[in-house]
Order: structure tokens, then sequence, then C-alpha cells
């Protein structure tokens, strides 16, 4: 079953995902890969990809300002 959603991310329709949150929506996917404890430097670095949600643990990334 593929859950419809209004978010883009390809993710959303794998079967396997390799993250454990979707960058976009911030949704949570059904991986049981161990969660990663995220620094800001990782944090920062996902800014850096505008990403809104950190794929490892789910925290709202804001982005950076100019
Ligand atoms: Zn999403
Ligand atoms: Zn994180």
């Amino acid at each position: 079953m593929i859950k419809t959603t209004h978010c883009k991310n390809f993710n959303h329709g794998r079967i396997l995902v390799h993250i454990q949150y979707c960058p976009n929506c911030g949704e949570r996917f059904n991986v049981k890969t161990d969660i990663k404890h995220c620094t800001d430097i990782t944090h920062n670095e996902k800014r850096k990809l505008r990403d809104c949600f950190c794929c490892d643990c789910g925290t709202t990334l804001t982005p950076l300002k100019k």
C-alpha cells in the first residue's frame, strides 16, 4: 500500500527507504535502521541542502539566514 501524500519527495513512493524521516515534510518512514544522533554540524550540512527536516532524527531545520 502506497500512501498518498501531498509531499513530492520521491522516498514516499519507495518500499525501501534508507532514511528515517522525509527531509521535505518530516514524516517518519517505516524503516528499522538505528536512529542517528545528529550534531549541529550535520544539521548545518543538511540546511545547506535546503532540507526542511533532518532525515536522520526528524528535527525541524530552520533555514540559514543570509
Ligand atoms: Zn515527505
Ligand atoms: Zn538530525
